[in-house]
């Protein structure tokens, strides 16, 4: 068994966070290839290594001076070394760091030196071998991710070695200077070394025990999903629910390595299990619920719309001209429904308006603004009947009027639309008639 663990920010805050980090890998020998991100917050007012980065580099590009800002980056690390009783010293890499701020080596740069010192102190921690994110993850000359030329130099180093400390984030340029992916895009990392070890589970460690159910913020401690299927993820992660990097899955789920997010402060909970596909039926017939606000709708009527060739599509080419892109399209016999982002949508609400009309020749045309969307989603409501059945009653019994209702053909998940005002009284009504009554 070989594991890649990834730890984020927060797991690697202080040296106490490190020593939690430390005791989880020494629990398992299999977890080998150990992937870190920057210190994060400390508390919640702190501010995470990565920006202070970002801020200091700032400064050097405006000619400022920025050795405060860079002294301070400093007493985090040296925070930590001490903590830990490392005789280790980063004043050459500090020296590095300064020259080339000086030179104006780029921000990408400035933030993946973040990682890449967080990086030597895990491996001068754990005696584990250092390896510089650099030599192993490479990007192509238009900036994309290269994927393949990563897979084998990083597949050929590690071979043969029996742990590494990999820092998470960056990679090179074919020209060498330093590239960063996305924020948050250390879980990418980890994602490319499990897809290159052919791990046999690729563990994320945060500070949360996993997925949700619903969100924390409308449902006071939601129960957390035990294991759910990469589509649903998707389906739940596109509505807003966050806690991994979404390029993070493509490595893992070509290579059909499950990622197991877990808590690194609760290092006994089992976490959520993402993975392809599974026979185990979701604990609670829904897997997890999701939503959004700021939707707005744009209605077209048309008597006998539904004998009109190719009316759908001349809809959609008006919102396609104007650069809109759309959410929903659920339609009628003669009514037609087109959801999109009401904020994107305002600024040309007008032309598309009158797009709509040159184009069809429609009877009616009505806006409806302020609208929220919300995600129900669960492989396990394709062999459940009565599903939305119940959501509906649900919601009726808090008097919600309900707007849209749009189910995937998979029925993987029913799209239920409601007024922004109702948003957090149908989440809850939502998970009290699944979850609640089901613990
Ligand atoms: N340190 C980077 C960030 O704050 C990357 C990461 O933590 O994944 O976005």
């Amino acid at each position: 068994m070989k594991k890649v663990v990834k730890f984020g920010g927060s797991s690697l805050a202080s040296a106490e966070q490190f020593k939690k980090v430390g005791n989880i890998i020494r629990a398992d020998e299999s977890r080998r290839f150990v992937v870190p991100s920057a210190p994060g917050k400390r508390f919640s007012k702190d501010t995470k290594v990565t920006d202070m980065l970002y801020h200091c580099y700032e400064l050097a590009e405006a000619d400022q001076n920025f050795a405060k800002a860079l002294a301070d980056i400093k007493a985090r690390y040296t925070e930590i070394i001490e903590g830990l009783g490392l005789s280790l010293s980063l004043d050459e890499d500090f020296k590095i760091i300064e020259d080339q701020f000086h030179s104006i080596a780029g921000s990408d740069y400035a933030a993946s030196r973040g990682e890449f010192l967080n990086g030597k102190i895990m491996a001068a921690y754990l005696g584990f071998e250092f390896i510089d994110a650099a030599e192993v993850i490479f990007f192509k000359e238009n900036g994309e991710f290269d994927s393949e030329k990563t897979n084998d130099v990083l597949a050929k180093v590690l071979e043969n070695k029996e742990n590494a400390v990999i820092p998470g984030f960056y990679g090179s340029m074919p020209d060498g200077t330093v590239k960063t992916f996305s924020r948050g895009g250390s879980d990418i990392t980890g994602s490319i070394v499990a897809r290159a070890i052919n791990a046999s589970v690729y563990e994320n460690w945060t500070d949360v025990s996993g997925f949700l159910v619903a969100d924390p913020r409308i449902i006071d401690h939601p129960a957390v999903i035990e294991t759910i299927t990469y589509r649903e993820l998707r389906e739940l992660a596109y509505m807003g629910a966050s806690v991994l990097h979404e390029d993070a899955i493509f490595p893992v789920r070509k290579a059909g390595i499950p990622i197991n997010i877990r808590n690194t402060n609760h290092p006994e909970d089992p976490g959520t299990l993402i993975v392809e596909s599974t026979c185990r039926a979701p604990k609670y017939t829904i897997t997890g619920i999701a939503g959004r606000k700021g939707f707005c709708s744009i209605n077209v009527e048309k008597a006998m719309m539904n004998s009109e060739i190719g009316f759908g599509r001349r809809v959609l080419q008006v919102f396609e001209m104007n650069g809109i892109s759309f959410e929903h399209m659920p339609s009628g016999i003669d009514t037609l429904t087109v959801l999109v982002h009401q904020d994107e949508f305002v600024e040309k609400e007008q032309e598309v308006i009158a797009g709509i009309h040159r184009m069809t020749d429609p009877d009616l045309i009505y806006l409806e603004s302020d609208l929220a969307l919300i995600a129900v989603v669960g492989r396990g409501m394709k062999s459940t009947r009565g599903t939305a059945g119940r959501i509906f009653s649900a919601l009726a019994h808090q008097k919600i009027n309900v707007k849209m209702i749009d189910q995937g053909s998979s029925e993987l998940n029913i799209i239920i639309g409601v007024s922004n005002s109702d948003f957090e009284t149908a989440i809850k009504a939502i998970y009290d008639i699944f979850v609640t009554v089901a613990i």
